[in-house]
């Protein structure tokens, strides 16, 4: 298709391209080749007019030099020039042309020789004769000759007229030619100089319209660039858009089979219920039942552990250690029971080999042999599930709400943190009694909540050293500062005690348990730095204070639970020389060997009940005397060490176990509230 032209463009077209304005031919009849010009007229039109007058000069000097022709006379005449050809009545070229014939022959002329005055001209050629040469004495004919020479110069003469009218007439048509294009020609300048004016407009137009154009075609670049870009995002939009639909039908689909699947499940949730309510009726009464044996469960239980006493003792026996001296063989002897080897042992015999007694033979005395029977022997041998066992059912007790005291009694080095705490490893085996007491109370306690029965636990854990009782749990600045507490009533009036500044810690898990425990270690050990093992120099009281509800009856039940890992009961050898160190220890071991003693005489004031029981007489009972006596379960370990050489620590030991042992406190009650 071919681009729309702008008028403006193409008149500026028409300039460029120099096509004439002026189409018409001039009409001026000029002479020579200028005639011949033609499309090239309007160049001539457009000349100066210099030029143009050049062109009628010319013609006027024609006219001008015809009157100073040579006088007719005198031109020669020929009988051909006689007869002079016709001049064309037409103006134009061919008048022009007819004008310069005159000329030429004007001009030829003076090529024939003027004849002097006085000298007769040759007779013209009439008829084509050859005019002879009349005798001087022929006048008539020499008149008659110059009559017809005259007459033939007169017609000569009258054409010259007539041809010299019309060329004034063509000169005068020239001329008012001239004006006309003259005034023409200014028109065409005023038009020219509008249309350059115009051009000049439409050029500075073209200019502002192509930077306007570059600027559009800018434009036009960014926004099809931002139509590619959009077209790409259209693009994604539809493949999104097609995804879409796919997971929409996809969706409906599974909408379908879902709303199927449902109406169905309605169908069976109906039946369902019904069956629920059948099995919810079922269950109240099951649950009633329950609770019932429950109740009686925890009666019995309570009945069988006053069977076996409120106050038991265990005798645990460590193994020798690697490194140790293997004690002499039958130096300890686990004799069986009335059923048989297969009767867990309660009964041991020390054999005491007296080097100072002698025989009147010399020979040495036989060892005095000692007996002594518990509730429990555990061999070296036993492992702390084993004993663990043993003591699951007095951990049963204090969930159903009666308060525990559990002890560990012996030398130092016989077993006793063992026994309470676990090995120095993470062996699981080497476990103690107190993670494996927790353990067993919170799965007992998530047994019950089938029950109804809402549980919780609280620890705390503190040290009684000389008589001063130690936070084991402290942190932060109340760890620097020793964590030093006080043991005091809950409130005034109150039977309940409690320790100033103690952390009491919500447990719930085992995880809580082993890092309250971590935590004492680490705070032991600091002291243990700085005072010469000071923790088998001290009691340590693991309490744990157990909450149990029952919403649903409106029962209550809580009660104690302590896990004691006593002093070191070895008396202080009184051979040793006191220096300063020796009478530190021997105020240590006063304070401990009095809070031991204290504690068998508030157990032997309570099983001989006693108005008076001597509980304030040490840290440790006066701290310990809401779990000790009445309804409370009391089992007391006692540790001792297989070795020789402790033989007279474990005498000891044994012969104050004995004594708790033949203690038998009231008819336990449960805590009910
Ligand atoms: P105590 O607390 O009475 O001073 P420990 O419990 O610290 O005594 O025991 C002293 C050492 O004997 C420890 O190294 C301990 O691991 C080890 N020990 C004690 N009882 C047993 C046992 N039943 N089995 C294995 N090792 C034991
Ligand atoms: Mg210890």
């Amino acid at each position: 298709m071919e681009p729309q032209r702008s008028p403006l463009l193409e008149v500026k077209g028409n300039i460029e391209s120099k096509r004439p304005l002026v189409k018409a031919p001039s009409r001026l009849p000029l002479p020579g080749s200028r005639l011949k010009r033609g499309p090239d007229q309007m160049e001539d039109a457009l000349e100066p007019k210099k030029k143009r007058t050049r062109g009628l000069g010319t013609a006027t000097k024609f006219v001008m030099s015809h009157p100073r022709a040579p006088a007719l006379t005198t031109v020669p005449q020929t009988q051909g020039q006689i007869s002079a050809p016709k001049v064309p009545k037409k103006t134009g070229p061919r008048c022009s042309t007819a004008v310069a014939t005159v000329l030429k022959n004007q001009k030829s002329g003076p090529a024939v020789p003027a004849q002097k005055p006085g000298t007769a001209a040759a007779p013209p050629k009439l008829g084509g004769k050859k005019p002879s040469k009349r005798p001087a004495w022929d006048l008539k004919g020499q008149l008659c000759d110059l009559n017809a020479e005259l007459k033939c110069c007169r017609e000569k003469t009258q054409t010259l007229d007539q041809e010299n009218q019309q060329l004034r007439s063509q000169l005068r048509e020239a001329q008012q030619q001239a004006t006309a294009l003259g005034i023409e020609r200014r028109t065409l300048e005023g038009e020219l100089a509008r249309v350059q004016a115009q051009a000049e407009q439409s050029q500075q137009e073209l200019g502002n319209l192509s930077t306007h154009v570059l600027e559009l075609e800018e434009r036009l670049g960014t926004q099809e660039g931002l139509v590619q870009e959009l077209q790409k995002e259209q693009l994604g939009f539809q493949e999104e858009r097609r995804r879409l639909a796919t997971l929409l039908e996809e969706q409906e689909r599974t909408l379908q089979a879902s709303e199927a699947a449902l109406s169905g499940s309605q169908a069976e949730v109906a039946s369902l219920r019904r069956e629920a309510a059948a099995q919810a009726a079922l269950l109240a009464e099951r649950g009633e039942r329950l609770h019932g044996l429950e109740m009686e469960r925890r009666r019995l239980h309570n009945q069988l552990q006053e069977l076996k006493g409120n106050i038991r003792v265990f005798c645990r026996v460590r193994p020798v250690l690697p490194g140790e001296p293997t004690p002499p063989p039958g130096f300890l002897l686990f004799p069986s029971g009335p059923g048989g080897p297969s009767d867990p042992p309660t009964h041991l015999s020390l054999f005491r080999s007296d080097e100072r007694r002698g025989t009147l033979s010399g020979a040495p005395a036989p060892p005095t042999r000692h007996d002594f029977s518990f509730d429990r022997i555990f061999p070296p041998g036993s492992g702390q599930d084993e004993v663990f066992e043993e003591i699951a059912m007095l951990v049963q007790s204090a969930l159903d709400g009666y308060p525990v005291c559990i002890f560990a009694y012996g030398q130092t080095g016989s077993g006793k943190t063992f026994t309470m705490e676990g090995g120095p490893g993470a062996d699981p085996q080497e476990e103690g009694l107190i993670p494996r007491a927790l353990r067993h109370l919170f799965s007992v306690a998530q047994e019950l909540s089938g029950q109804g029965w809402t549980y919780s636990f609280v620890a705390s854990y503190v040290e009684i050293y000389n008589e001063t009782v130690r936070d084991l749990l402290a942190t932060g600045t109340r760890k620097a500062q020793g964590g030093e507490c006080e043991i005091r009533r809950a409130g005034p009036g109150s039977e309940e005690l409690t320790v100033t500044n103690a952390r009491y810690v919500p447990v719930s898990c085992e995880k809580e348990v082993e890092a309250l425990l971590y935590l004492a270690r680490q705070n032991r050990a600091v002291a243990r730095t700085a005072q010469n093992e000071r923790s088998s120099r001290s009691h340590s009281v693991f309490q744990l204070q157990i909450s149990g509800e029952h919403a649903g009856r409106g029962l209550q039940c809580g009660a104690p639970l302590n896990l004691v890992d006593l002093a070191g009961s070895e008396r202080l050898d009184p051979g040793l020389a006191l220096g300063p160190g020796e009478r530190e220890r021997l105020r240590e071991t006063q304070a401990i060997n009095s809070s031991l003693s204290t504690l068998g005489l508030v157990i032997m004031a309570l099983s001989n009940k006693e108005s008076h029981v001597p509980y304030r007489n040490s840290k440790l009972t006066y701290l310990l005397q809401n779990s000790l006596g009445g309804s409370a379960k009391m089992l007391m370990f006692v540790n001792i060490s297989p070795l020789e050489e402790n033989i007279s620590e474990s005498l000891n030991s044994l012969r104050f176990a004995s004594k708790v042992n033949q203690c038998v406190i009231g008819t336990a009650q449960p805590n009910r509230k």
